[in-house]
């Protein structure tokens, strides 16, 4: 018996705009890790209809049950509620030993001191993810080789070093070293489970431009420092949990609750809250129970439909477990072709969308886009005399000119028929 491990995650009833969160009232739900199902939730709100009506017709409000139960901005919310919930489960008798929460919130270090200095901190492993990709792209403005990608490779590097070594401090250590080097074609922290090149030196890289190694010191010197720093958290990357259960609630919470509409000023809002709860934890049932205890009629079709849904729901969470990584392979498919589409759109069109685009000094009248190709290339049906043997090579190249030259500057006169596959579509 170690204590409880518990998952909290916020959210707020209005989407952040990513820098000023300033919406009226959030909730916050705390999932335990082993059962699955919610512990405790808990919503808090800066804004009450009655006093607001009241304000306005500058009268004191009437006795009521006001539904104001936070005055600080809202950003610090989130860490209230879970302090307000972890607090109540050491009230009762249940330690919580370890917090699984996202990055963004000095919830553990208040946690720390005001309910239980022993508490452990596990970091969400997609916010982890997210925080290193922006930071990688944060060195694009210097580092002009490190394009899209190149990043792509890196991050895939770090997400399967990082997923293989949990609960291995060393690994980790050990890894982003490794990753500073191997993508520059230096093996020696490699280890051969993971890295092919070890055997075989001269492989090329799948993910990389060319399939070559990078070769950007300046590039290399910058990712090094980066690793170095990423390795004093070692820990931090070798024990992550996930906040995925309570992204899926805060979806259900946001289907009682809708964003686009304003619930924050009426104990509606709590309500609906726990409705979401409910449904997350005894199904869709939860109507009829609710029913029954207010002395009402469970209602037969009520129940019917209930049982339905929460078969539905089964059955598309089975599909999901099966096609995981079909879908996966088939999202990152997709992702690839996209980026490729925009990429070649990019080049043609400049840059559109960019933070501060319109405010940096561009002129509008200098811009001209580059037209799209005229005429698609297409292939055709290659007729050979029977007397020649047609040869067929793989020209592994994107830019077919210096090939076609070389071959006819040898004075090589091979009659060749030259059917050429050309695999790469786009040289950026
Ligand atoms: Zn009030
Ligand atoms: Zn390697």
């Amino acid at each position: 018996n170690d204590g409880l491990c518990v998952i909290v995650d916020g959210a707020w009833q209005k989407r952040g705009s990513g820098r000023g969160y300033d919406s009226l009232s959030g909730h916050c739900t705390m999932i335990g890790t082993n059962s699955g199902k919610v512990l405790d939730f808990s919503v808090r709100s800066k804004f009450c209809q009655v006093c607001d009506i009241a304000n306005c017709k500058k009268a004191t409000p009437k006795p009521h049950n006001c539904n104001i139960n936070w005055e600080g901005c809202s950003k610090a919310m989130e860490r209230d509620m879970v302090i307000e919930m972890v607090s109540k489960q050491e009230k009762a008798g249940h330690s919580v030993s370890t917090i699984v929460a996202d990055d963004d919130t000095s919830t553990i270090s208040r946690l720390r001191s005001v309910v239980n200095p022993g508490i452990k901190k596990k970091s969400d492993r997609n916010h982890v993810r997210k925080n290193l990709t922006s930071k990688l792209y944060s060195f694009q403005a210097k580092h002009k080789s490190l394009s899209k990608k190149v990043i792509a490779y890196l991050q895939k590097c770090i997400n399967y070093m990082i997923s293989q070594n949990q609960g291995n401090e060393e690994g980790i250590s050990q890894g982003f070293d490794a990753i500073s080097l191997h993508p520059f074609g230096d093996h020696t922290l490699c280890n051969p489970n993971w890295c092919s090149h070890v055997e075989e030196p001269l492989k090329k890289y799948k993910s990389l431009p060319y399939g070559r190694p990078l070769t950007d010191s300046a590039l290399q010197k910058c990712l090094i420092d980066f690793f170095a720093e990423l390795k004093t958290h070692s820990e931090k990357y070798a024990t992550l949990g996930s906040t995925q259960a309570n992204e899926s609630l805060n979806k259900t919470i946001a289907s009682k609750a809708p964003k686009a509409h304003f619930y924050s000023g009426t104990s509606s809002l709590y309500n609906r809250v726990a409705a979401g709860v409910s449904q997350k934890n005894v199904g869709h049932s939860y109507i009829s129970k609710v029913n029954k205890k207010i002395g009402m009629s469970p209602g037969q079709y009520t129940m019917k439909l209930a049982i339905l849904r929460d078969m539905q729901a089964r059955k598309r969470k089975a599909i999901d477990i099966a096609m995981a990584k079909k879908a996966k392979i088939r999202r990152l498919e997709l992702k690839a072709q996209r980026t490729q589409i925009n990429m070649s759109k990019e080049i043609r069109e400049g840059t559109c969308y960019q933070s501060g685009i319109s405010s940096s000094s561009v002129n509008e009248d200098v811009i001209e886009e580059i037209p799209a190709p005229k005429a698609s290339p297409f292939s055709e049906p290659l007729t050979v005399p029977a007397a020649v043997k047609p040869v067929f090579f793989d020209l592994e190249s994107t830019g077919l000119g210096n090939t076609f030259t070389n071959i006819f500057n040898d004075k090589l006169r091979i009659d060749v028929y030259i059917k050429c596959c050309i695999k790469t579509t786009v040289s950026v």
